[in-house]
Formats: C-alpha cells, structure tokens, sequence
C-alpha cells in the first residue's frame, strides 16, 4: 500500500494542474444539458463536491490520469444522488406483515385509486355539497363506522398514540385514570402509557399486579379524582401461566356504578372478526362498543390494513368534545387520509376482505406460499454458487396484534459457497428494489407472504445479478 508520503510531490502537482477550472467544467455541453434541467446551483454544489474529492484522491495518490470525461460522470452521478428519492419501494420478505419500519399495512388498489383522485384535484373534503356550506372531514369515514361498528360517532386523528393521548386529554386532564398493572404497556417508539397519561395532564393510577387484575382492584382505586377507567390491548407481548383480567362488561358496570367513563385502547384493532385470517382473541371494535366502552380507539394501519391513522369511535357526546379540544386540529388528518381510509373501510362493508392486502397475506395457505416458494428456490439454485431450498417456518402478523401467534409458512433458504448468509444479506439489501430477508444459523431466509406474486420474478433478477457479479 502506498502511504501519502510515496506519492512524489511533481507527479502529484502535475495532476493537479490538470484539473480544469470548474468554469470549464460546467461549460461541457453535458453538464449544460443537466444544468437545463435541474438547475445551476446543485450542478454547481455537485461540480465542487466531485472536484474537491478528486483533490483528495490526487493527494493519497490513488489516481494516474485526470479527464473532463471522467468528471462529467462524477458530476451527473453526484446531482442523481442527490435528486433521486430516499424513499423508495422495499421488497419485503421477513414475514412480518404489519412490519413498522416497513410502512405496516401495503394499501388496496381500490384505496390507491381513491388517494390519487382527491389529491390531484380540490374535493368536498370540508365542504357540504348538498347545503353549499363547511362541512367537517370526518363525515366521510364516520358514516362507514357507524354502519361497520355500530358507533354513535368517530372522529379520525394522525395515528391511535394521538387518539389516546386526546382522549386523555379531553376527558380526564387533571384527574385520575386508573390502569391495570398488567397494561402498563410500551410499544415500540416511546408509546409508553405512563408517559402518555402524563403528558396528557392527567394522572396515572395503577392497580392489581403484573399477572392478575381484578375489578375489585379498580373498585378500591376510586375516589373522588378518578374519571377514567382504562383498558389497554397488551399488544406486543402475552402474559401466560396464572394470569386474570377483569372483563369488559364487569369494568363497564362498575363505572358505569361510579359514574366514570371507560376507554378501551384496541391498539391493533380489528373491525371484524378475522379468525378466518388466523386472528385469534382479538376482540373486534364493535364487540368493545357493545361491552360496554364509551370510548375505543384504534390503528388505521395495522389489522385495519388501511393508512396511517388513529379512529376513535364511541358515545356522541365525548366525541363531540374530544371534537372540540384545541389538539384536535393539531393532530387531525389530510385528505390522503381520508381517502384512502374510506376506500379502505367500504372495502369492510362490501364484505371483500381479500382486496386488502394485509388480510390477503394472512389468509394465504402455507401450501399456496410453498409452490412460489419452489419455484424461486429453483432459479436461485440455478445461479452459480448459490442454493436454496425450503424449509418450514413462521410469519407474523405484527403491528403489536396477537402476540404469541404465527402463521405456518414455508421459507426459501439460501446459501451461497463463498459468501456468508450475512454477505447475501447485506447484497441483497442494496439492490433496487431493496430485498430485505432474515439471516438465521447461517442461512439467508426469505418469506414470500408478504412478497406480490410479481415481486418473486424481481427477487430472481436481484440474485441472477449478485452472481454475475462474483
Ligand atoms: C400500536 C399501538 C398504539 C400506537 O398506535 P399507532 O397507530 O402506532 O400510533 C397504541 N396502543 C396500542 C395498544 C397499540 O398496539
């Protein structure tokens, strides 16, 4: 290796008098045609970006030939990178459906369609077309819950960490809430419901312990402070063995007794019974309702399997003022939202629920998943160095819904003869589209539930192209 110090100075001043002045560069009839496009100042940041690096290069003596040529593809390269998007589509085949960090719930056709159409144009989104006058944007979402869930009103915010914190807020700032020492939940991101009913003005009151609540430890927490009882969906994690919970209709009464209000934080939220999609125990939205919960709030975007979103729904009156409360506008929703939110929901109503993606992936057979699965594992092993075969596994559903529960599938296992599972991990990752799989005993994992039937011909691509380049 050469160090600096081996570069003689003459060889290394002459190549630095070959560089052009950055006049010059920018006057090259490519660079013209970029600056035509994209403008002149991030050509300019480009051209001095790409020049001061090749100094550097020139310095450490890694280079033999300075060419106009040369730069120029730096450059273009330089303002790509720069211009080109950060966000960008990832095939996702860990079998995490509602995966967090890759956008939770892929959105329906049908919920695409609506988006791109109210947002390339104005809509009635607050506008009521039959009076000619305002109208408010929950009125296209809330007729479809009071049908769905039997809801008086829902009210639609940026997502259910909002929805919780609101109705905190509205209804119980600067009183007590009381709280199972069993719900005391985080998920992930700093949800922590400590935290929540703190930064909501209200205060927290735990009662029972980690494994066993009973509705007599609530009793014994009211007082004259007390305003909420809260239920929260223990979400990510289960606690098994000698474990009690009071149940709704028990918590409903007694606060009903004391005059109290009782939330139910759903967090995954289901709005219809998805036992046909491999959900068990989760209570649907509507059957909270009817149990007796004046207010129940809930994720658009994880069993819902629509947007981002946070719904509330419950008694007409406390939506009315969770309606009123100042944060309300704070934390409201657009219209992308909106539309896509309703598509989503008609798409419940209609009964259709393999038009949503989420659903659809938890509804596919292990055996369906194996045939694409043997297919892929053929192409892969018929690139040079790699094989593949299956073996049998497990997806998630995710978004903090039925922990503990998985869905039978059959993983494409691959190994390669020179690269680690972690090399081909990591390969993977940086191709266009990113393929983002799981690495385990050495193997590199794939699960094609939450992979489109047309992205298994782009992850046969992405490996014919690791190989070529060995
Ligand atoms: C996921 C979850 C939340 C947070 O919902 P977001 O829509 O991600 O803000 C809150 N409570 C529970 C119980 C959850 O599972």
């Amino acid at each position: 290796m050469d160090s600096p110090r081996s570069v003689p100075e003459p060889v290394a001043a002459a190549l630095l008098r070959q560089i052009p002045p950055v006049d010059e560069l920018l006057n090259r009839p490519g660079i013209r045609e970029l600056e035509g496009r994209i403008g002149h100042s991030l050509v300019l940041e480009a051209a001095r970006k790409v020049l001061q690096s090749l100094r550097e290069t020139i310095s450490r003596g890694s280079i033999t030939k300075v060419s106009g040529e040369w730069l120029e593809e730096e450059i273009l390269r330089e303002t790509h990178a720069m211009t080109e998007f950060s966000l960008e589509p990832v095939i996702n085949a860990t079998g995490v459906i509602l995966h967090t960090n890759m956008g939770r719930a892929p959105l329906a056709a049908e919920a695409l369609a609506h988006l791109v159409r109210a947002a390339e144009g104005y809509s009635n989104l607050e506008y009521d077309l039959e009076r000619g006058e305002r109208g408010e944007r929950d009125v296209h979402t809330d007729r479809l819950f009071s049908r769905l869930l039997g809801a008086e009103r829902s009210l639609v915010v940026n997502n259910n960490a909002a929805a919780v914190f609101l109705a905190l807020n509205t209804l119980a700032e600067g009183a007590e809430v009381i709280v199972s020492r069993g719900e005391l939940i985080e998920i992930g991101g700093s949800f922590r419901i400590p935290d929540v009913c703190a930064k909501s003005g209200s205060t927290l009151r735990e009662v029972g312990t980690t494994n066993r609540t009973r509705a007599d430890d609530y009793a014994a927490a009211i007082n004259e402070r007390t305003r909420v009882l809260l239920r929260v969906h223990p979400s990510n994690f289960r606690i098994v063995g000698f474990t009690q919970r009071p149940g709704l209709e028990e918590l409903a009464e007694l606060a009903r007794k004391h005059n109290l209000l009782l939330m139910e934080d759903l967090g995954s939220g289901c709005i219809v019974d998805l036992t046909s999609c491999g959900v068990r125990d989760e209570l649907p939205a509507s059957l909270s309702l009817k149990g007796g919960a004046d207010v129940v709030t809930f994720s658009g975007d994880k069993l819902l399997g629509g947007p981002q979103a946070g719904i509330l729904v419950g008694k007409r009156e406390l939506m009315e003022r969770i309606r009123r409360n100042p944060l309300f506008r704070a934390l409201r929703v657009d219209k992308l939202t909106i539309a896509a939110l309703e598509a989503t929901v008609s798409i419940y109503l209609q009964g259709r629920l393999d038009s949503i993606p989420a659903l659809a992936m938890m509804r596919l057979s292990k055996e369906s998943i194996a045939l694409r699965a043997e297919r892929l594992a053929k192409a892969i092993s018929a690139q040079p160095g790699f094989s593949a075969m299956l073996r049998d596994g497990e997806s998630i559903i995710g978004g903090g819904s039925t922990p503990g529960q998985t869905l039978a599938t059959s993983l494409v296992a691959i190994r390669h003869s020179q690269h680690s599972a972690a090399k081909l991990e990591a390969m993977l990752r940086r191709q266009k589209p990113a393929i983002v799989g799981r690495v385990e005993q050495d193997e590199f994992l794939m699960d094609l539930r939450t992979v489109t039937e047309n992205q298994d011909g782009k992850i046969a691509q992405a490996f014919e192209k690791v190989a070529s380049r060995q």
